[in-house]
């Protein structure tokens, strides 16, 4: 299986992610996971994107193409991965299409877990409601994300709607709702 989760932030995809890869035996690619553990090791790449990462603004497409093509090259990921917040623009889809190719793959699966905006807002707004500056902060931070994802990502999930490749399944409801809908469509 190779499979790419799509979903606003606050759509509960990490957990969903970490299901799946769990359940069918693949390897979980985060490149949010990756940029935080360069920042940890205040490697170069790390010191680069830091800011970034505080922002909830999108580091620049060349690097995390490259930073996907380098593991999807490695050996573990021969069995099948699951991407979780790559692609987040429409270039980032067009360049992983190329890289699949060179690596003489296909996408399996592309997914998209679906959660109104009205709901996502409102989550965003309870996390506010401790009312602490850091609470305050996180909010901030949080609406920008949810801005950032309208303006930029929501385009990767028409690139793959055009082309007939995109399931979507309905995010609402408890954790094991969705992962029951998710496994139904990964399994039929
Ligand atoms: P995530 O944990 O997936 O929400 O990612 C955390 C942060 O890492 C994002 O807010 C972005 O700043 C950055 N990031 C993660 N994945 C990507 C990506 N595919 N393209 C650009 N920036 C990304």
């Amino acid at each position: 299986m190779r499979i790419i989760l799509l979903g606003p932030p606050g759509a509960g995809k990490g957990t969903q992610a970490l299901g799946i890869c769990k359940q069918h035996e693949i390897s979980h690619i985060s490149t949010g996971d990756m940029m935080r553990a360069a920042v940890k090791a205040k490697s170069a790449l790390g010191l680069k994107v830091s800011k970034i990462l505080d922002s909830g603004e999108l580091v620049p497409d060349e690097i995390v193409i490259q930073l996907i093509r380098e593991r999807l090259a490695q050996a573990d990921c021969k069995n099948g991965f699951l991407l979780d917040g790559f692609p987040r623009t429409a270039a980032q889809a067009k360049a992983l299409d190329g890289v699949l190719n060179e690596l003489g793959q296909k996408l399996t699966h592309v997914l998209q877990l679906m959660v109104p905006d009205q709901i996502l807002l409102e989550r965003i707004k309870k996390r506010g409601e401790a009312g602490s500056h850091r609470a305050d902060d996180d909010v901030e931070v949080a609406a920008k994300r949810l801005k950032v994802y309208w303006e930029q990502t929501a385009p990767v999930a028409d690139y793959y709607r055009q082309q007939n490749r995109l399931t979507e399944v309905d995010g609402l409801g408890s954790i094991e709702d969705v992962s029951t809908r998710l496994e139904k469509v990964l399994n039929p």
